[in-house]
């Protein structure tokens, strides 16, 4: 079976390469072409010797992924794509436009399995985790389409990027090697719903990204009944884990809270957040939360300023992300759901 050579290190390459017989710097030339100068046939690479790119095309196979359906805003010039996997799977992809540079919002999973009451990339279920040439390609192949380059990134589409941890792993190593997109891990953040034994795995790696964690509601019960992850994992042992991450890497974690009114922005929620997180090196992001059709949550924008006061006020570190997209449904799985309907 052919092996997918964008999911390969280039110390992976080298190995492979020599076992064909070939020199090992050989395997620098390819990487560049994969990874730099991104070609899509092995025919391509003009400097690799005819045998070397048949015996490449003998073994490998360079994955692609194509758009399928492309959307842009008009009020923010944010583009969301639906892109179409090699077997068909569908999956997306928001590339957000920022005063510093261009964001782009990637899928981990094709669907989820975690079941968040409020997410609709969960609502059809989960059919198999993304590959690592599979998350790089949605970065390429939006830069190559807008034109645009993409300075940061935020694993926050489709899918919990710890429940794919080896491919999102290796995929980072990849996006952040010095041939390639070169992309410092300081310019990312991944988004967790809680996976606290892999929290601990990731603060090993010591990667320099920003992690954040979908804290969503104070007490068990409330975020149980939203988020069933919190079954498996409470949130004082969730709260125990960046606790550890922040102390093994340094970086702060930002807590997201999608604000729903009448559920969980009252008071008492604002005075439960502040008495989990007071005096650890984090920082709260409010979303507004983005009302899908098959649930029945609202927002409210003056309660959700009354709450970020509240915080404020308890000396919390909070910012409200701001709503990018408003006009093309750019939130998580909504497109995909709409494709798949
Ligand atoms: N699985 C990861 C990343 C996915 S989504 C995680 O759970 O963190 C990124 C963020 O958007 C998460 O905080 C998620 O809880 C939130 N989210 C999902 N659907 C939403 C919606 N309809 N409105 C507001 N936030 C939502």
């Amino acid at each position: 079976m052919k092996r997918d050579i964008l999911s390969y290190s280039l110390e992976e390459l080298e190995t492979a390469l020599v076992d064909f017989g070939e020199k090992k710097f050989r395997a620098k030339q390819v990487y560049e072409w994969l990874h730099n100068k991104r070609v899509k046939k092995f025919d391509e690479m003009s400097n690799i010797s005819l045998s070397l790119r048949t015996k490449l095309d003998d073994n490998f196979y360079i994955n692609s992924i194509n758009v399928v359906k492309r959307l842009e805003s008009s009020i923010d010039n944010t583009v969301k794509y639906l892109y179409e996997l090699s077997d068909g799977n569908h999956i997306e992809s928001v590339l957000m436009e920022y005063k510093h540079g261009n964001s782009i919002c990637i899928s981990t999973q094709v669907g989820c399995k975690m079941g968040c009451k409020f997410c609709a990339s969960t609502i059809a279920g989960f059919k198999r985790n993304l590959l690592p040439s599979e998350m790089l390609l949605q970065i390429y192949e939006a830069e190559r389409e807008s034109g645009r380059h993409v300075d940061s990134l935020v694993l926050m589409g489709i899918g919990e990027p710890l429940d794919n941890f080896d491919n999102v792993v290796r995929f980072l190593q990849i996006l952040s090697f010095e041939i390639g997109k070169n992309l410092s891990l300081r310019h990312v953040s991944l988004s967790t719903c809680g996976l606290v034994d892999r929290i601990y795995d990731l603060a090993e790696y010591k990667f320099g990204l920003t992690l954040s964690v979908s804290l969503h509601s104070v007490t068990d019960k409330k975020r149980s009944a939203v988020m069933p992850i919190n079954n498996r994992y409470c949130i004082s042992e969730l709260l125990k884990a960046c606790r550890d991450y922040i102390e093994k890497t340094g970086r702060r974690i930002s807590f997201e809270y999608s604000v729903i009114h009448n559920v969980n922005d009252s008071a008492e929620d604002a005075e439960g957040l502040i008495r989990l997180l007071k005096g650890m090196n984090c920082h709260v992001n409010l979303i507004p939360i983005n009302e899908i059709k098959e649930r029945d949550f609202k927002s409210d924008r003056k309660a959700l300023s009354r709450f970020s006061e509240m915080l404020e006020k308890g000396g919390l570190n909070v910012t409200t992300r701001r709503t990018l997209g408003a006009d093309i449904n750019a939130a998580c799985g909504q497109l995909r759901r709409e494709y798949e309907i």
